[in-house]
């Protein structure tokens, strides 16, 4: 009797597994071609606005992946899948490239300067190749490194703390920027904050979506900032959507703000084209605007 139910059980179980699995290592192998293949896979850019001039100053890279079955998809579908596979390691690399040509390209065309972030995954981080590869493609490329910023997440950084202060003090000395991605949501270990030689924090879209609504988000949020400046770096706000969100964040001190507000991540085309006609956020929206007039 009981044998039976167990087989009950796995008769029952066994073949949503496997069509789980079987879906997965399709969607790997399709992803291992797209990476041999090199059309499938596209950079989209989103602009991220100084709040202290509202201008245009830097965008954050994100991968698309316009899959010939299944449309264009998002990071969420297959960037745990690459890391699992150790295709985040070439994926990895296209990115970086990528991400460095366009921003060569656009500093040749002459369009304002802008920084070009470009989000490293855990497993990238703390592979022994990073500094070389990364070094190699800022001297295939000829981006000046200023322009180039990389976003880790705590997790990344806290997987062997010490090692990461190291390489931090290499991409710095390189003049790479580097940026603490979704600050708020993983270890926030202040202890290291102190010691991590990094250029600024990106508020979590979690502390920025209920910003209007929810006064806990806000007094995280304006306590953020206000740290972030006291350690002497700059704070990007994520997720920005509404006027609101924007003016509660601008009145907190926020340097940048990233988010549908000001624009969606867009191909490089798209945002070319955003470049030469100038974004300009009016004064009233900008930072330090005195509302009191
Ligand atoms: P992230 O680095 O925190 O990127 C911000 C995400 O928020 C992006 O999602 C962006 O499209 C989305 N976003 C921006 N503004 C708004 C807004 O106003 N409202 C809302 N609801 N969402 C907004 P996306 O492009 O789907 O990327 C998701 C995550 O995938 C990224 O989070 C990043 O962790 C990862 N990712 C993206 N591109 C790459 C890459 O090239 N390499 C690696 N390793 N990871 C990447
Ligand atoms: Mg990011
Ligand atoms: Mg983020
Ligand atoms: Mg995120």
């Amino acid at each position: 009797q009981a044998i039976n139910e167990q087989n009950k059980s796995y008769e029952l179980y066994t073949p949503r597994l496997s069509s789980q699995a079987r879906e997965r290592l399709a969607l790997e192998s399709d992803l291992r071609m797209a990476l041999n293949q090199g059309t499938q896979l596209e950079l989209f850019y989103q602009p991220q606005i100084d709040l202290a001039n509202g201008r245009m100053t830097g965008v954050e890279s994100l991968i698309r992946w316009r899959h010939p079955l299944h449309g264009l998809l998002s990071p969420a579908r297959f960037i745990s899948l690459a890391e699992q596979s150790g295709l985040i390691s070439p994926l990895g690399d296209w990115v970086l490239q990528t991400a460095c040509l366009q921003g060569l390209s656009w500093e040749r065309a002459g369009l304002p300067p802008i920084t070009i972030a470009v989000n490293l995954s855990a497993r990238q981080f703390n592979e022994p190749r990073l500094m070389a590869t990364v070094q190699a493609v800022l001297e295939a490329s000829g981006l000046d490194p200023h322009r180039l910023e990389l976003e880790l997440t705590e997790s990344a950084t806290m997987q062997d703390p010490e090692k990461t202060i190291a390489i931090l003090r290499q991409l710095r000395e390189l003049g790479i920027q580097v940026a603490i991605d979704d600050f708020g949501t993983g270890y926030s270990n202040f202890n290291y904050l102190k010691r991590f030689p990094v250029d600024k924090l990106k508020l979590d879209q979690s502390f920025v979506s209920e910003l209007t609504a929810d006064p806990d988000d806000l007094a995280i949020s304006r306590a953020v900032i206000a740290m972030a400046h006291q350690l002497r770096l700059g704070v990007v706000a994520e997720g920005v959507e509404t006027e609101g969100q924007l003016a509660l964040l601008a009145a907190a001190g926020c340097d940048t703000i990233q988010g549908y507000y000001v624009g969606r991540p867009m191909p490089a085309v798209d945002l070319t084209q955003l470049l030469q006609n100038g974004v300009n956020l009016p004064p009233e929206k900008r930072r330090g605007y005195s509302r009191t007039l």
